[in-house]
């Protein structure tokens, strides 16, 4: 049933991809019809206010769910409902790119760029309440009323980032779907990003969908943390006790890669080999190719996502 304090609900959310070759390659070369299932039964809640991260390598599924969620794609089968927003209407959702950088256009000023939504939504009436609204949210993210009049080109890396971030705020969301924002960034640069997204959040109550391939970037952001794994969440807890009683074999494969700070050179990439092809997902559980604890029961049964006692949630064959 639906709860007012979540902002979004998805539930079972699937999307499958027709990939396969051109219809006359595929009668001249007898080949089949290829689908690949991106995205598989998910089914999670946003709380009004919090932050729930989807974590995972490239391929999992996450930036599939963003663009599922924020309507850039629609679903193959589930549902996602978004709460009212403060005008009564269903939330909309914005989203903030990993690449500032593709995502401005580079032949408009930045004033013009932030100025879009304001204009397309009618948020403001005349070009002076623009203007003024623009100066405000330059202001906001840290950047400076002066800088509407330069291009996206004369900024740092960083700075592009915090445009997007105006941006966004532009059209006055109250949900933002983050996809890795700050994966091309310095890591210096990363922390000023993401502290002023908690700013952000606390000042204007924001709820975010956070995307990252990295657990340690969203250990500060993230009130709970979902890991997905070929297209499906394997586990899902707060923050706190994902971190301290890591359940799947995976999520524990994922915290292995964060850094340690007595030995930052070491080589970060999670082991136990590269993920299988989505197109051809392994039966059964579909980490057991990689997992150190499989049985060969793993080979043959999918294991269910089954609740922990914390609340959360784990899909493992031995973790029940
Ligand atoms: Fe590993 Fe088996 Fe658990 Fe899958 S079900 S994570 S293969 S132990």
């Amino acid at each position: 049933m639906r709860s007012l304090d979540n902002a979004v609900e998805v539930d079972a959310l699937t999307r499958v991809f027709d990939v396969s070759d051109p219809w006359l390659n595929r009668m001249i070369e007898r080949k089949p019809r290829r689908t690949l299932r991106a995205v598989q039964e998910v089914t999670f809640t946003v709380p009004k206010g919090r932050t729930l991260a989807l974590v995972g390598e490239s391929g999992c599924g996450k930036s599939t769910v963003a663009r599922l969620v924020t309507g850039l794609y629609p679903p193959t089968e589930g549902a996602i409902t978004f709460a009212p927003g403060r005008d009564g209407r269903p939330m909309m959702a914005q989203m903030i790119f990993q690449d500032p950088h593709a995502s401005l256009n580079p032949r408009w000023k930045v004033g013009d760029i932030i100025a879009e939504p304001i204009r397309e939504f009618r948020l403001r009436s005349g070009e002076a309440a623009t203007a003024a609204r623009v100066s405000e949210l330059l202001t906001t993210v840290g950047l400076s009323p002066d800088d509407a009049r330069r291009f996206p080109h004369e900024f740092s890396g960083g700075q592009r980032q915090r445009i997007s971030i105006a941006r966004a705020l532009a059209s006055e969301p109250e949900f933002l779907v983050c996809d890795e924002p700050t994966s091309a960034l310095d890591v210096s640069v990363q922390a000023q990003i993401l502290n002023l997204m908690r700013r952000l959040q606390d000042q204007l109550g924001l709820t975010y969908l956070f995307i990252s391939h990295d657990l340690s970037v969203v250990r500060h952001m993230a009130d709970r943390i979902a890991v997905m794994y070929l297209g499906r969440i394997v586990e899902e807890a707060a923050t706190e006790d994902l971190f301290a009683d890591p359940q799947h074999p995976y999520t524990r494969l994922l915290l292995d890669t964060i850094p340690d700070l007595r030995a930052p050179k070491r080589d970060r990439a999670p082991s136990g080999g590269e993920p299988p092809s989505p197109l051809n997902p392994p039966p059964g559980c579909a980490f057991h190719t990689r997992c150190p604890q499989a049985v060969a029961r793993c080979k043959l049964e999918r294991p269910a996502l089954t609740p922990r006692a914390d609340g959360g949630r784990v899909a493992c064959l031995l973790a029940q």
